[in-house]
């Protein structure tokens, strides 16, 4: 689903939806309409009607997207701003039968069976440095062991295609709704105090600087 919105679009992936993704993890019903509202709130699409026109160009839409899981089918990186839904997986060891099915069902290699002990049995450790909080370990796991810990959003800006295509860059951390949802509008108010004529988002932020544009937040 790509709805434009006056001024700003949202990409929607099925999960994100609500409709039936056998990857997607737990998105609050009422997310999107909140991010409409922090959008609505930031004063951004006043901001394009006064300096754009009532009709704005694709180029000068804000382009989001929400993902209900690490797979990314609405492809957030390309956006000026991205959420990925994350669960922050977690090993409860007492329940932990040392199976290994966690590890098998993980894409990114990211948890390896270690003996933490004497007794010769094996326990997952999660490399966090390389886990994209997918949450494909949790559901693999027939113990229980394998738990949701916290859960929020990846944060992704700045990705842009055209003639100088770049990738996104990703946050560190898992964002709260909340803070995804101030976030949001605190990227809007830094991109309307420093727009201009043609200015893209992506542009912005390699001027400014990743922490340059979110202070505030972080703080
Ligand atoms: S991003 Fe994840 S939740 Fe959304 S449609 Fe793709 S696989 Fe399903
Ligand atoms: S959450 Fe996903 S990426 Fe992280 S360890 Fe589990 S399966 Fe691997
Ligand atoms: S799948 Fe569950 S029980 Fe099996 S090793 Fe992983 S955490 Fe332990």
């Amino acid at each position: 689903m790509n709805d434009v919105r006056f001024g700003w679009a949202v990409e929607v992936c099925r999960g994100g939806q609500g409709k039936a993704c056998r990857f997607s993890l737990d998105v609050p019903q009422n997310f999107l309409h909140r991010l409409d509202q922090a959008v609505l709130e930031s004063g951004w699409p006043e901001f394009v009607q006064t300096h754009v026109g009532q009709s704005p160009s694709h180029h000068a839409l804000f382009r989001m997207a929400l993902a209900g899981c690490a797979n990314a089918c609405s492809r957030p990186q390309i956006m000026d701003l991205g959420l990925l839904r994350a669960e922050r997986p977690e090993v409860e060891r007492n329940r932990c039968s040392g199976c290994g099915l966690c590890a098998l069902a993980c894409p990114e290699k990211s948890i390896e069976m270690v003996s933490l002990g004497d007794d010769g049995l094996q326990c997952p450790q999660i490399d966090y440095g390389q886990c994209l909080c997918c949450g494909r370990c949790v559901a693999a796991c027939p113990e229980g062991a394998m738990e949701a810990g916290e859960s929020g959003w990846r944060v992704v800006l700045g990705g842009r295609l055209g003639r100088m295509p770049s990738l996104a860059i990703e946050l560190p951390g898992l964002y709260s709704d909340d803070a995804a949802l101030g976030l949001t509008n605190i990227i809007l108010q830094r991109f309307m105090r420093h727009w201009q004529p043609g200015l893209r988002f992506r542009s912005l932020l390699d001027e400014l600087g990743v922490e340059k544009m979110i202070r505030g937040l972080l703080d």
